[in-house]
Parts: C-alpha cells; sequence; structure tokens
C-alpha cells in the first residue's frame, strides 16, 4: 500500500498512549490518539483507520462498547489492550468483535509484531474475497460458508462472526479431519511467528462454540482443535 496504514489508539493512561504513539509512529504508522471512548468512536468514524489499539478500562464509554460501536458498521481490526488478565473479561472482549489482546505491561516490539500481524491479516482477508479459484462457498452440516462475502449462516440463520473467528472457521472447514496446536494455529490463522498466545486460540475456540454449537470445534486434548464431529462427519468442503 502507498499510505501508511493509519492507527487509531484510544487510551486515557497519557503515558502509555504517547509510549504507543511514538514507537507506531517510528515504525512508519499514521497515529492519532483519543483520550476517552466517546472521542475513540468518533475519531474512528472520522479516520476510517486501518487498525485500532483500544484500552479496555476508559472512563465514559468502555472499551466494549467502544468495541460494538466501531465495529457496528463495518468490520476493523482491534487489539485490546487490558490491566484485567481474567478470562471473563477476555471473552466478553473478543466477542464484542476485538481480534487480540495484550495484557499490561507488554513490551513496543510485541505491540508492533502484533499490529504488523493483524494488518497482513486484513489485507490477505482482502485479497481473498476478490480472489478466484479457491471455492467460494462452503458447506457443512447446518453451515453455509459464502468465503467472498465472509459470511456465515447457520440453519438459515446469519451469524454473526468476527474477523478471526471467520478466518478460524474456514481454515478448520478446509481442513476436516485434521488437527492443529494453538502455535499452528497462531502461525496460520493470525499469523504470528513468534507462538505465544494460546488463550487468544482458547478465547476465539469458545465464541465459535457459543455461536456455532457446542461440537462445532473439538478439543483434542494434549494436542489442539481440530473440526467438530458434528461438523465434519456430516459433510464435506464443497
Ligand atoms: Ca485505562
Amino acid at each position: 500500500m502507498s499510505a501508511p496504514p493509519t492507527v487509531l489508539v484510544i487510551e486515557d493512561e497519557q503515558t502509555i498512549a504517547q509510549a504507543v504513539a511514538a514507537r507506531l509512529r517510528s515504525e512508519g504508522f499514521a497515529v492519532e490518539v483519543a483520550t476517552d471512548g466517546e472521542a475513540g468512536v468518533e475519531a474512528h468514524d472520522r479516520l476510517r483507520p486501518d487498525l485500532v489499539v483500544l484500552d479496555l478500562m476508559l472512563p465514559g464509554l468502555d472499551g466494549l462498547e467502544v468495541c460494538r460501536r466501531i465495529q457496528r458498521d463495518h468490520p476493523v481490526p482491534v487489539l485490546v489492550l487490558t490491566a484485567r488478565d481474567t478470562e471473563d473479561d477476555l471473552v466478553t472482549g473478543l466477542a464484542a468483535g476485538a481480534d487480540d489482546y495484550l495484557t499490561k505491561p507488554f513490551s513496543g516490539r510485541e505491540l508492533v509484531a502484533r499490529i504488523r500481524a493483524l494488518l497482513r491479516r486484513a489485507d490477505r482477508a482482502a485479497a481473498g474475497s476478490t480472489a478466484t479459484g479457491a471455492p467460494t462457498t462452503l458447506a457443512v452440516a447446518d453451515l453455509r460458508i459464502d468465503v467472498g462475502a465472509r459470511t456465515v449462516e447457520r440453519a438459515g440463520v446469519t451469524v454473526h462472526l468476527t474477523p478471526t473467528e471467520f478466518d478460524l472457521l474456514v481454515f478448520l472447514v478446509r481442513r476436516p479431519g485434521q488437527v492443529f496446536t494453538r502455535a499452528q494455529l497462531l502461525t496460520d490463522v493470525w499469523g504470528y511467528r513468534d507462538g505465544s498466545g494460546a488463550r487468544t486460540v482458547d478465547s476465539h475456540v469458545r465464541a465459535l462454540r457459543a455461536k456455532l454449537g457446542p461440537d462445532a470445534v473439538r478439543t483434542v486434548h494434549g494436542v489442539g482443535y481440530g473440526l467438530g464431529a458434528t461438523v465434519a462427519a456430516t459433510g464435506s468442503a464443497a
């Protein structure tokens, strides 16, 4: 791309906001900072950034509500920053449309690596929606997946998946009968190279099960995840 990617940072802690902005600018990103939720939503609608770095704990409109609002019209990759490291918060945050999270304190290097991976994936998704060759519609069990339009129907009813949930589902549906470690999924679906973030995978699997049924994704203990038997056994990728 010609213009540098635009990143919107929504973070009320000035020292963190300024450090993140400085680091991202030094990496060649265009950066804007918003210091509360309302300003963040306003800046998002005005800028249409390529990615949003979103603090979960904000005064006024909290991070989860900001995430819902900015994801309402069109998907934008969201990396959540959280000081709270509990499963509930993560699952809720990811279900609200965030693609990944970093727990404070985090290194600038890790932040940049995550952002670049998310942007690569967004580029790939955009390219994939216009590419020819691969089948654009997948039908397994009661699921119908339009890969080009990035939509999923379950028994004829549209299911709203976040971009990452969608990518994870398509990855598994295209490889029925195979089991993947969390590290493999992070590499192949998230585009991470260091294999960290296993709980991100767990959170997304949990979200997929909540939306598509508990047996949509199976756990192979000690190994990882695969397409669930109820989905894999009743059909094959069309
Ligand atoms: Ca905060």
